[in-house]
């Protein structure tokens, strides 16, 4: 046994930091913020403990908790009131992400990331305009509520890509004029970048960056945030737009495509799951990486917590930092403020 090599030799107390090769600091956290316009109090969200949708007049008491914990960014989505077919409350000037980010720009210094989609905003819970095949079938099912399941599409696409894109510009833009200090378009349409890109040029805010969320898997780790947002299908699924959980090279398409239409930061969602598709694009590109640490991945941890099969705050640094180690520079996770408060 070749015994000049003694890993252990640096593992002990005094030198371990030293070497260490990972560190996580607040500043890598992005903390999401769910506001909701349909109520007028805080509203724990069952499948995600510790967290909550907060009406417009508590937006900013909110992202202060957030601050306090040292966590200096947020990602805001929004409840709106009402919902229709096109999604129309999405960039409304006085919508509820447009209202809720006016207040907190204007009364705190987080930096606001808003997520750019339509599927909190349709009354059918898709990312973008229905195709017409779509559209009838779930007609019929709303008109015969007997017919169970999720209804089938033909096999045909869900949603109309290119329809999607001047709704998904119109939101950024009206984001961007309420204040927001970057925009992230998650819809998944392909072009969602460059149109949001030249939009925003087009008004003038040339300096606002695109965190695209560029590599989207149609993941079953998304479930708690359905409940959050409110933006569960009424039928059918997402997986004509977003991208199968099988594929690793076709993220390096998504990343290149996206990158090529201006994005500034390119980001993988799920994270944990698909930590050699972080490790890749931080290999294959020089943008910043981000990764969003699903509600799924936050939940599972929090139940297993609350059963006491593992400490959830530790599960939750470990599997933090193993995504910052994957290459992730940006980290939105549901565990930011716990960890934070939990740093030295
Ligand atoms: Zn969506």
């Amino acid at each position: 046994m070749d015994m000049t090599r003694r890993p252990r030799r640096l593992r002990r107390d005094g030198v371990r930091g030293l070497v260490s090769e990972t560190t996580l600091n607040a500043s890598d956290l992005i903390a999401p913020v769910f506001v909701d316009a349909t109520t007028e109090a805080r509203v724990p969200i069952e499948s995600m403990p510790g967290h909550e949708r907060v009406p417009v007049s508590e937006a900013v008491a909110r992202v202060e908790e957030v601050l306090a914990t040292g966590v200096e960014a947020v990602i805001v989505f929004g409840v709106p009131e009402s919902k229709d077919e096109r999604g129309s409350r999405a960039w409304a000037e006085d919508g509820v992400v447009q209202e809720a980010v006016r207040r907190i720009t204007a009364e705190t210094d987080a930096y606001v990331i808003t997520d750019v989609c339509l599927c909190e905003y349709t009354e059918h819970g898709h990312c973008g305009v229905l195709a017409s095949d779509a559209r009838e079938n779930w007609e019929e099912r709303r008109s015969d509520p007997g017919v169970a399941g999720g209804a089938r599409t033909g096999g045909g696409l869900t949603v109309k890509n290119d329809e999607t894109l001047d709704l998904l510009a119109r939101t950024a833009v009206s984001h961007v004029e309420a204040g927001a200090d970057m925009v992230a378009p998650s819809s998944m349409a392909d072009g969602q970048v460059g149109a949001l890109r030249a939009a925003l040029d087009e008004a003038g805010h040339e300096n606002v960056p695109v965190m695209a969320y560029a590599v989207k898997y149609e993941s079953a780790f998304y479930g708690p945030f359905r409940d959050a947002a409110d933006g569960a299908p009424a039928f059918g699924d997402r997986r004509h737009y977003q991208m199968d959980p099988a594929n690793g090279r076709e993220a390096m398409r998504m990343a290149e495509r996206d990158a090529a239409e201006g994005a500034d930061v390119l980001m993988v969602k799920p994270a944990l799951p698909y930590l050699d598709v972080v490790a890749d694009v931080r290999r294959e590109f020089d943008h910043p990486v981000a990764a969003y640490n699903v509600s799924g991945e936050y939940a599972m941890l929090k139940a297993a917590g609350e059963k006491g099969w593992l400490d959830a705050t530790e599960s939750a640094y470990e599997s933090v930092l193993s995504i910052k180690r994957a290459g992730a520079d940006l980290i939105i996770t549901y565990f930011a403020e716990d960890i934070a408060r939990s740093l030295p």
